[in-house]
């Protein structure tokens, strides 16, 4: 098979999977390997350890805990496996991903407090602190890093800082984070993050890791069991013992993230994010040349995603738009907002000032050619 053979670019806007390089592409392409012979365990050892260095944590103190399956399956696993019996969970609520936490303890019929703040405010911390003053049986507090349905960036350093001061674990979904906004993990107060490996790693989608601390998973034995396939200690264990992942890991997935890893440490963690804010205000600055307004206030913006608020034009018709746009190349996205009617553009991926430029021309093309007024019009 020729290596050099050229693949459809694909510019993803969406908030993951994100677009890829075709080297990352390319590296799925492997010989057929058995998951359970040493060199595939040697593949995942180092593997696990680069995740490590992606959020600064220090190998004595902390694990990178792989699994088969997509982000929200991390969400789950913290969730469903941390929590003592007779302890509840505060989840500090201002989004969609959150509200998955909420729905993930139901599910489980884990006790749980559903904090929820309007989702285009950050939450308030008074608030958090009150409740976890007359909740002492709180043992774990979950939120969002970057609520990936609106773009909003919540405070992780000053909640953990309230949950450890409440001796509560601090579990963070930095799925819309990890590898591109940088995180340390210890500074900012976090015991266990989390992401998909399609998205801020600009890999393939099917391997989600979570990495959190040794000491907090090595008690979490004497947890009820809630789930036979999704217990972070089950899986602790056995990599632990053996290397590997308990059950059938995604083998040629897994060769993808490999590949990816080498490309972020060669772009660096400075660099990348620096491209990627590039991208992200290159967005906005097109944005606001059409015309286009936001529905979260841009200093409390995470710097990856912007929802944007549909224009009041009879005209205007989304799924016209991202047709169009999908046609060239582009593919934008729907919000996930119930009240507000917003679509998304994200700075996710291996994408570039080129890419940016071009997208508007073809945006731009797309509302002349539906007949949508530019500037964009709102009533109010
Ligand atoms: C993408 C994402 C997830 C995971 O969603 P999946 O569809 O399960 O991959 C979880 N949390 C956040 C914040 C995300 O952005």
């Amino acid at each position: 098979m020729n290596k050099s053979m050229s693949i459809k670019r694909n510019i993803l806007l969406n908030p993951g999977p994100s677009t890829t390089t075709d080297t990352v592409k390319l590296a799925q392409v492997v010989p057929d390997i058995c998951p359970r012979e040493q060199e595939f365990k040697s593949v995942m050892n180092r593997l696990r350890d680069d995740l490590l260095k992606v959020v600064h944590a220090d190998s004595n103190e902390y694990a990178a805990i792989l699994f088969c399956g997509s982000g929200t399956l991390n969400i789950d696993v913290c969730l469903n496996s941390l929590l003592p019996d007779g302890k509840k969970i505060l989840v500090v609520n201002n989004g969609a991903y959150s509200t998955r936490a909420v729905e993930i303890c139901q599910y489980y019929g884990i006790p749980c407090i559903d904090l929820r703040f309007p989702i285009d405010q950050r939450p308030d911390l008074n608030i958090i602190e009150k409740t976890l003053q007359e909740n002492q049986d709180i043992a774990l507090v979950h939120t969002t890093h970057n609520e990936t349905g609106t773009g909003i960036l919540n405070p992780v350093r000053e909640i953990g800082e309230l949950a450890h001061r409440y001796n509560a674990v601090f579990t963070v979904d930095t799925t819309s984070t990890l590898a591109m906004r940088p995180i340390d993990i210890l500074k900012d107060n976090i015991d266990f993050c989390m992401a998909s490996a399609q998205k801020g790693l600009m890999a393939m989608t099917g391997l989600s890791f979570i990495i959190g601390k040794k000491k907090i998973i090595e008690n979490s034995r004497h947890n009820p069991k809630r789930s036979y396939y999704c217990n972070l200690y089950r899986q602790y264990e056995h990599f632990e013992k053996t290397g590997e992942m308990h059950f059938t890991p995604p083998v040629q997935v897994i060769y993808a993230a490999v590949q990816a890893l080498k490309e972020y440490f060669a772009e660096g963690e400075t660099a990348k994010w620096e491209r990627h804010t590039w991208v992200f205000n290159a967005l906005h600055a097109g944005l606001e040349r059409l015309g286009f307004r936001n529905l979260i206030k841009r200093e409390w913006q995470a710097g990856l995603v912007i929802s944007v608020i549909y224009p009041d034009d009879e005209n205007w018709d989304f799924s016209k738009v991202h047709d169009y746009c999908y046609e060239h190349g582009y593919t934008i996205y729907p919000g996930k907002v119930s009240q507000t009617n917003t679509f998304r553009l994200c700075a996710l991926g291996a994408i570039d000032k080129n890419d940016i430029e071009n997208f508007f021309k073809v945006f731009k093309k797309a509302l002349e050619i539906n007949h949508i007024s530019i500037p964009v019009k709102y009533n109010t």
